[in-house]
């Protein structure tokens, strides 16, 4: 099923206000002859208010709205499509940028919670075995402006009364929590990401709570270390998929130059300097990573840490030799953890008609285009 709002498409020429922040959205104004005080306004159009074009910023002046128009953009994603799960709690959004280059954001429902996962980059170079987004590489690291557009898009989509509400309960109206588990490895693009997190979580802008948004990570040890630095709370999450550095390696290539013991020490670091609860994530891949005799392996590597488990049934990939673990041996993997006295959960697969996995819409889409 299908849905679709209209935006305006940006072109490369346009300059994207989600680049600036409001000193620079001053200054470009003010270039503009404007007064001080319209930075403010528009700002707040676009952050508070989720306007999706200049013509809804009606205290503007009409000439300024049509130079802005013709100039400069606050929608610099394109939608290529659109799809609601049968369920209606899963829409997933195929976005392409100036350039050609498409990305993913899956919008997820759960009762009181509006889950946004986003893209940090357009693919990815960290080239993981079972992930539809490595298959085609890097192509370029978001900037900040295109990764809170994602979030912006999202954010009207769900203030817009005039869409049909998503489940049958209460319509929901507004992102509560971000993952940044989308396409692309962020602590690789590690400056945009933050700039836009500050953005993300800045009171006078989108203003999320920063223990709403989680990073997802592969495990570059050096990221987490710098993460552990910064001010904000951001919640971290690694993806492990396998306890020992030889099965990881054949997962997650990137364990060659970062190997799991070296990740769990940059983990613990960060613990010990955040006092924050860490998540691991785990893909569960039939007949690959899925054994009582792991699981054992990895309540052995995780103890003392503090940390949740999430385990995921992998969303497979057509013609891949990766399938999802069966619900039962899911929940005996997780029946171990907890018995070893690991918090486990095994996270409920969404969208698998959708292609919500990771770099799954991207690609079907360019295979029937
Ligand atoms: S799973 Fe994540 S880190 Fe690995 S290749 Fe895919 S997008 Fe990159």
């Amino acid at each position: 099923m299908r849905m679709q709002i209209a935006l305006p498409t940006a072109t490369s020429e346009q300059r994207s206000l989600l680049e600036m922040d409001l000193a620079q959205l001053a200054d470009y104004l003010t270039t503009l002859g404007q007064p001080g005080f319209r930075a403010r306004q528009v700002w707040e159009w676009i952050y508070k208010r989720f306007a999706g074009d200049f013509a809804a910023m009606t205290n503007l002046p009409k000439e300024l709205r049509a130079r802005l128009e013709a100039e400069a953009t606050i929608a610099p994603l394109r939608l290529v499509t659109e799809i609601v799960s049968r369920d209606r709690d899963t829409v997933k959004a195929l976005f392409q940028l100036h350039d050609g280059q498409t990305i993913e954001a899956v919008l997820m429902l759960y009762d009181e919670r509006r889950t946004l996962c986003i893209s940090s980059q357009a693919g990815c170079a960290m080239g993981c075995t079972f992930c539809a987004t490595a298959q085609g590489g890097l192509a370029r690291n978001l900037t900040p402006g295109e990764i809170v557009a994602q979030v912006l898009y999202f954010a009207r989509y769900l203030a817009d009364p005039s869409l049909p509400p998503m489940t049958a309960v209460t319509r929901p109206t507004t992102v509560t929590n971000i993952v940044l588990m989308g396409m692309g490895e962020p602590l690789h693009n590690y400056a945009n990401v933050w700039t836009a997190l500050r953005r993300l979580t800045d009171a006078d802008a989108f203003g999320l709570g920063a223990r709403h948004i989680t990073l997802s990570t592969v495990g570059l040890a050096p990221g987490i270390d710098r993460m552990a630095d910064e001010e904000l709370q951001i919640g971290l999450a690694v993806s492990l998929h396998a306890p020992n550095d030889e099965l990881r390696t054949q997962l997650v290539p990137v364990n060659k130059g970062y190997p799991i013991d070296e990740v769990l020490a940059a983990v613990r670091r960060y613990i010990a300097k955040t006092n924050r609860r860490v998540t691991f994530e785990y893909a569960l891949m039939a007949g690959i990573n899925d054994t009582p005799a792991l699981a054992q392996e990895l309540a052995a590597k995780l103890q003392g840490l503090l940390c949740h488990v999430n385990l995921i049934p992998l969303n497979p990939i057509p013609d891949s030799k990766y399938q999802p673990t069966s619900d039962a041996d899911a929940a005996r993997f997780a029946q171990i953890l907890r018995d070893a006295g690991i918090p486990t959960t095994v996270r409920l697969r969404r969208g698998i008609e959708i292609n919500a996995g990771c770099g799954q819409l991207r690609r079907a889409v360019s295979k029937t285009t």
